[in-house]
């Protein structure tokens, strides 16, 4: 049994049942045993490999994306260029050289990261060595500016909860304990309006889930959009509506259950992007694009054309499949959606449809 196994077992024996977002804020965050606060779990010797550890060209063309949006909203003499949960600082090191050469960018931006992490904010320290940047607790620290910001696999890491539809109102899904081991229950059923939304769409014994934090996270973005202008590009894995039970555990690259291993393996959950676009009050959203459509819309083929000129051998084959892995709808390109919230006065983001 891991450390934080024991002690939400003492914890929930103690006082009762907790909710899945309970049980996945502190299997990813708490203080000495959460999986983020104590690793860099990132790339082939960790737990996942995510789209900027794969290729340089994610974080290159979200560089040029975020940069057109400026070029687009008359560049601004000073905004905030934000990342919250940015992993080791590849995505915001490769954003920073491919936007080098358009000028006024740099000094115009002051790099925020929101990092829960203190052993992500040492790796983020150490990549973005050189730049000037500011590391925040929360979104809502950010500075009174137009915001360009990107959250790449952010909103997959912030606690859902789950419920069951019942003919009664929904249950929601607890981590209990049962002789002396974790294990999932659900509570007494009761009407929930926040639900609401979901009784056209659901049926008795569905399984539907709420991120409580997104909406608050998503409405602070809007303000500082709405109010200063800039954009935010959401990349994650998820759909318009979540349906089902999506939260998963992974370690070393493969799934396990998640009560198996709790702060030792990486929890996530889908993202319904139906959600955040609801939670951008006053501003404009994009239609929610397949992530390898908008690669493609944004050029990635011919930058992939551009750097295989250089290599060969297996540099120039693990480029192609990298390409293809960011792309291909069999792997990265379907399941990972994007969805880009802007003024609503603003020419629409590069890559979207009008
Ligand atoms: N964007 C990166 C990393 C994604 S993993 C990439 O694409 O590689 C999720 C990141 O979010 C990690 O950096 C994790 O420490 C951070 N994180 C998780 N919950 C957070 C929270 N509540 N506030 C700020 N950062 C958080």
């Amino acid at each position: 049994m891991t450390a934080l196994a024991q002690i939400l077992t003492r914890r929930i024996a103690a006082t009762g049942p907790i909710t899945v977002a309970d049980y996945m804020a502190e299997c990813l965050l708490h203080p000495e045993h959460g999986y983020y606060s104590t690793r860099d779990p990132f790339g082939a010797g960790g737990d996942f490999t995510t789209a900027p550890e794969i290729s340089q060209m994610f974080g290159e063309l979200v560089g040029l994306f975020l940069a057109q949006c400026w070029l687009d909203q008359g560049q601004p003499s000073a905004f905030a260029l934000a990342e919250p949960g940015p992993g080791r600082g590849t995505l915001m090191a490769d954003i920073l050289r491919a936007t080098r050469h358009v000028p006024g960018f740099a000094d115009a931006a002051q790099v925020h990261l929101i990092e829960a992490s203190p052993t992500l904010r040492q790796v983020q320290r150490d990549r973005l060595a050189g730049a000037p940047v500011t590391w925040l607790d929360r979104i809502a620290d950010l500075p009174d500016l137009p915001l360009y910001l990107v959250a790449n696999e952010f909103f997959d890491a912030l606690p859902i909860r789950q419920f069951q539809r019942d003919p009664n109102g929904w249950r929601e899904r607890q981590v209990g304990v049962q002789d002396g081991a974790l294990t999932l229950g659900l509570s007494a059923p009761a009407p929930l309006a926040a639900l609401d939304h979901r009784l056209d769409d659901t049926k008795p014994g569905d399984l539907v889930e709420l991120c409580p934090a997104a909406p608050g996270i998503v409405q602070t973005i809007a303000e500082r959009i709405g109010a200063h202008g800039g954009v935010a590009l959401v990349i994650d894995y998820g759909d318009w509506h979540s349906l089902g039970d999506t939260l998963q555990a992974q370690r070393a690259h493969k799934p396990e259950d998640p009560l198996a291993s709790p702060g030792q393996a990486d929890l996530t959950a889908h993202v319904d992007f139906q959600a955040l676009a609801q939670a951008a009050t006053g501003i404009a959203h994009t239609e929610m694009t397949p992530q390898g459509v908008l690669l493609e819309r944004l050029g990635i083929t011919a930058r992939a054309q551009a750097l295989a000129e250089k290599l060969s051998g297996p540099a120039l084959e693990s480029h192609i499949a990298a390409h293809r892995r960011l792309t291909h709808p069999s792997e990265m390109g379907t399941l990972f959606k994007t969805l880009a919230l802007y003024p609503n006065q603003a020419p629409c983001p590069p890559g979207f449809a009008q």
